[in-house]
Formats: structure tokens, C-alpha cells, sequence
């Protein structure tokens, strides 16, 4: 039920009840907090949006002279929010996730898989040492991966993607799997405000009713147009881990990179990813040279398959038809 009230009145006694303000908790916000929490078997919060969940969790954690050793190759603005925290001491440095992280951190912030990258983190390793570790399952979803289950002590989702699903939800989360980990984090959350509406919580516990299927599909679309891109002649790398809806292939360079992506007619040329519709972009725009510059990403929505890759294949012929000519 979307409750989009701000007050709750006290009891008989005048005492609070479970909610009084929803800066400290809110009836729509709680739901989608415990359905998403069963899904990741730990204790969930939800935050305005992935970055805020982001900031907030790294903020509720560390100290001024703490190190963040962060996956090299996962989402651009990770590292971005880290960097603008380094005004209050906060630094990071960069590590390869499919080994262990380097020693003396006070966290670990992995990705799986990482976007654009698509590399697997090897958790086993960065479970192994002592600084906390945090898996950003945004792209797995808890349909392909359950971090807390393989000993990461939280799990950030930006839920704007696969979680709500059809690309009109801000929102984030972290599931936590210490409870008293998540009561000193909702501590933080209420004192420091950012918390999450009631409107895009609602529009989360309506996308997770569909979340299996709709994530099933995708890996499966991805996974097919992966195959097909590898053997195209005008394709040289292709990224898929095997699970998830999100892929990445390069293509000769930056113009024909652009050519493609204003190609498509199905496929939406737009960023983010993980909602019902299929979204093509070329990285370099966001990310400069720290992608190849023919660096193409695409999230696999829940059109036709067939028709995703005739789309795709004309868009191919088109950019390089004019590249020949
Ligand atoms: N984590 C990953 C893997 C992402 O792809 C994104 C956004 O693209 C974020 C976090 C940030 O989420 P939001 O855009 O909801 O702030």
C-alpha cells in the first residue's frame, strides 16, 4: 500500500508508535525494505538512489585516513562519489577485483559483475581479510547472486535498475548482514536524511513481483546477443559473465562507435540500464579513456530477442557502410 504520509500519530499513551515521522521510517519504505531484505537473507535500507546509498554507507563507516580499495572497472560514478568524499579524508585506490584486495583498507567495495567490464569479483579472496566488505549487486540482482551468503557484509543495489525495472524509480539500497550493522546504519540514515520516498518504494515493491522473470529473460537475451555479437566481423571484444542482462562490446573507435548507437531504432540510445527497455551507449562520452573508445554498452530489455539482433546487425552495416564509403 503506497502511504505517502509524513506523520503517524502516538499511541493511547502518547507514546510513538513503529512510525511518527518518516524521515525515521515510513510504512511503503519498510515493505519494500523487508521484501527486499528476504530476497538477500540480511536486513535492508533503502536510500534516494544508488550514489545515496553509496554515500551514505561509506559516510556511516569510515574516518578521516580511512582507504576505500575499490574494484577497478566498476560503475564510473562509484569512483566519483568516493573521489568527492576525499575533501573529508576518505581516499581510495583502485584494485583488480578477480584477485585479492590489497592489505591495510578499512573497506572493500567490489562489483559483480562490474559495469562496463563485466569481470566476477573473487569474494572468497576479499572475505578472507579483515576490512568489511561490500559487494555492489546491482547488475546480478539476488536472482543471480546472494553476496551475504558467500560472507560480504553488505550488499548496495541501485534499485533505479533491474530491482524497480522500468526506468522510472531513483532509489537505492543496502542490505546489511549483521542486524546491528543495519540499526547503526538507519541511525545514520535518520539523522543525516537521506532516506528514501514512499512514491519509488512503491514503484520497487510493484517491480519485484516480476523481478525473476524479467531478469531470467534478460540474461537469456543478453546471453544470445553476446553469442552473435562474438562472431561479427565488425565486433572485437564482447564482455558477459554468463548472468545478468548488461553487455559490452567494442567496436573500431569512437566515431563508429557513435555511428551504431544513433543507428539503433528498437534499441533506445540512452544510458543506465536494467529496465524493460533495451538502452545503447557508447562509455567514452561518461567515462573518457579509462574505456576503449569504441567501448559500447548495452542492457538487454525484454523485447524480441530476434528483433533486438536485427536491430543491432542493421546498425552495424549502417555505421560501417558509411565508414567504406
Ligand atoms: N552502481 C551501479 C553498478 C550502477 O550502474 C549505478 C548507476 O548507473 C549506481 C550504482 C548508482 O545508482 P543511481 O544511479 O541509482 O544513483
Amino acid at each position: 500500500m503506497l502511504d505517502r504520509s509524513t506523520i503517524w500519530p502516538y499511541d493511547m499513551e502518547g507514546e510513538p508508535g513503529e512510525f511518527y515521522y518518516a524521515r525515521y521510517g515510513s510504512p511503503t519504505v519498510a515493505e519494500a525494505e523487508a521484501r527486499l531484505g528476504g530476497l538477500d537473507r540480511g536486513t535492508a535500507l533503502l536510500f534516494p538512489s544508488g550514489a545515496g546509498a553509496t554515500t551514505a554507507l561509506a559516510l556511516a563507516l569510515l574516518h578521516p585516513g580511512d582507504t576505500i580499495a575499490l574494484a577497478a572497472g566498476c560503475y564510473f560514478g562509484t569512483g566519483v562519489t568516493f573521489a568527492t568524499l576525499e575533501r573529508w579524508g576518505i581516499r581510495h585506490v583502485e584494485f583488480d577485483q578477480t584477485g585479492p584486495p590489497p592489505q591495510g583498507v578499512q573497506l572493500v567495495w567490489l562489483e559483480a559483475p562490474s559495469n562496463p567490464f563485466l569481470t566476477m569479483p573473487d569474494l572468497e579472496a576479499a572475505v578472507a581479510q579483515a576490512a568489511p566488505v561490500v559487494v555492489d549487486a546491482t547488475v546480478a540482482t539476488p536472482v543471480h547472486l546472494r553476496p551475504l551468503e558467500h560472507g560480504a557484509d553488505f550488499v548496495l543495489h541501485s534499485a533505479t535498475k533491474y530491482l524497480a525495472g522500468h526506468d522510472d524509480a531513483l532509489l537505492g539500497a543496502v542490505v546489511c548482514r549483521d542486524p546491528r550493522a543495519a540499526e547503526e546504519l538507519r541511525d545514520f540514515r535518520g539523522r543525516t536524511g537521506i532516506v528514501a520516498a514512499p512514491d519509488p518504494a512503491w514503484l520497487l515493491l510493484r517491480g519485484l513481483h516480476t523481478l525473476e522473470l524479467r531478469v531470467q529473460r534478460q540474461t537469456q537475451t543478453a546471453a544470445a546477443l553476446a553469442e552473435r555479437l562474438r562472431s561479427h566481423p565488425k565486433v572485437a571484444a564482447v564482455r558477459h559473465p554468463g548472468i545478468g542482462g548488461l553487455l559490452s562490446f567494442d567496436v573500431a573507435g569512437a566515431e563508429e562507435a557513435r555511428r551504431v548507437e544513433t543507428a539503433t531504432r528498437l534499441i533506445v540510445n540512452a544510458t543506465s540500464l536494467g529496465g524493460v527497455t533495451s538502452v545503447l551507449e557508447s562509455r567514452a562520452r561518461w567515462e573518457g579513456d579509462r574505456v576503449p573508445a569504441g567501448l559500447l554498452r548495452l542492457s538487454a530489455g525484454l523485447e524480441d530477442p530476434d528483433a533486438l539482433w536485427a536491430d543491432l546487425e542493421q546498425a552495424l552495416e549502417r555505421a560501417s557502410a558509411v565508414t567504406t564509403s
